[in-house]
């Protein structure tokens, strides 16, 4: 349906919508929604009961997160006798504020890397927008409704504010569907070619921009892998390694590393980054993480450094107890595995299983392997990556560096 008016798009909540918006958080769901005067991707004004201006969001007609804000009113009001704040209105400028914000932000982190985030949506205030750069090159997705018809505006203030060669756009992700999207991969700038090389640290990776996982690596590890660096020793194992980001980081450190990925196509990468990057002492087995550790733990392999990187497990609160017994077995075998004075990094990128969570199935995990653990460091994904206050679902990695005493 097509809404037509000389008003602003205009979107109502409950009394419970309204109180979501005070408490910080930026979505807010089509059951608090009293009354929509605006069409699936409007920039729309949103209103409490009595009009009382809450702020200006992304509508979405079709996906259970039917608002996502962009501006609070409460917040974005100027300060008396204050310059009028660019927030107080929803449109080109803002948007060009808030890339730009992201931007200078990234710059002033020094990443030592050609591969990071310039947007991650909710953190940088541009919810379901992510813009990640590969070198000369950027890759974004679009994941609602408004930021997909926004893409023109994207592409425009990409190019004015950091001229990239080309410009991808990787909306082939399973969200899209919830918006009512398509999927499609297009480049909508410039020219993108099928491999592009980067760099994390000395670390040299060829990336597939076109059909990589996620926009091609897994940018939110970056620091955790730099962070695992001062730790690795000995017999690494780099389980669920994808085209080998911890294994490729931490083998310099180590006399000998295997890393176990399940997926033939990401198993040639690792070798192939191996070769890049003159690794040598490198095995890569194409396997299930959960056999192997098995076998392993049947077996006398040790280790003296282990990563745990699986997917998420937990993709819905309603996978919970299934995910967290997985992450229990993984944990648990890879502890009975570890020598005395060794390093596990353990890793869930489940924003399903928050870290207090993740906490006791490692404690549980450690019980059971009858192994006394200290935590070294706990993290999560990396500085490129910002979780925003009050809304807990963009706290989504979280990764804990422990030693088997
Ligand atoms: N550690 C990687 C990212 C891992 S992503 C990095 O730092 O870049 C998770 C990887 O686990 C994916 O490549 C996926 O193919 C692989 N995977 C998923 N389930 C698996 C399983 N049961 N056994 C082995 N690999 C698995």
């Amino acid at each position: 349906m097509y809404y037509v008016s000389v008003m602003a798009p205009t979107v109502t909540l409950t009394p419970r919508g309204v109180e979501r918006a005070k408490s910080g958080h930026l979505w807010i769901y089509r059951s608090d929604l009293a009354d929509v005067q605006a069409a699936g991707g409007d920039v729309v004004q949103v209103v409490g009961p009595r009009g009382r201006p809450v702020g200006e969001a992304f509508y979405s007609d079709r996906s259970q997160i039917a608002i996502r804000l962009v501006t609070h009113s409460a917040v974005a009001k100027p300060a008396k006798g204050a310059a009028k704040a660019p927030e107080a209105q929803a449109d080109g400028a803002l948007w060009r504020h808030r890339l730009e914000q992201a931007i200078t932000f990234r710059e002033s982190l020094k990443i030592d890397a050609t591969a990071y985030r310039l947007v991650h949506g909710e953190g940088d205030l541009l919810p379901s927008l992510v813009v990640d750069r590969y070198g000369d090159y950027v890759v974004l997705q679009t994941l609602s409704q408004a930021t997909d018809r926004l893409m023109p505006e994207w592409t425009r203030i990409l190019n004015e504010l950091i001229a990239p060669k080309g410009i991808l756009a990787r909306n082939d992700g399973r969200v899209r569907g919830l918006e009512g999207l398509e999927t499609k991969v297009e480049v909508v700038s410039g020219d993108v070619p099928a491999h592009v090389e980067v760099n994390e640290g000395r670390v040299r990776y060829d990336v597939d921009l076109f059909t990589g996982q996620k926009t091609g690596l897994f940018l939110d590890q970056r620091e955790n892998r730099e962070a695992a660096i001062r730790y690795a020793h000995g017999r690494l194992l780099d389980c669920f390694s994808y085209h080998g980001g911890f294994a490729l980081a931490l083998a310099p450190h180590c006399t000998e590393t295997i890393a176990i990925e399940s997926s033939d196509e990401a198993s040639a990468h690792i070798r192939d980054n191996a070769k890049r990057n003159g690794i040598e002492r490198l095995e890569v087995r194409t396997a299930n993480v959960f056999d192997e550790l098995r076998e392993m733990d049947r077996g006398d392999e040790r280790f003296d450094t282990i990563v745990l990187d699986p997917p998420a497990f937990a993709k819905s609160r309603a996978a919970l107890p299934k995910a967290l017994a997985g992450y229990k077995e993984i944990n648990l075998r890879a502890l009975r595995l570890l020598k005395p004075g060794g390093i596990l990094v353990t890793c869930t990128c489940s924003h399903h299983v928050d870290e207090a969570t993740f906490g006791e199935v490692v404690y549980a995990a450690a019980l059971d392997a009858q192994a006394q653990v200290s935590v070294i460091e706990k993290r999560m994904q990396g500085r490129d990556h910002p979780v925003l206050l009050g809304v807990p679902e963009t706290y989504y990695l979280k990764c804990f560096i422990l030693r088997k005493l």
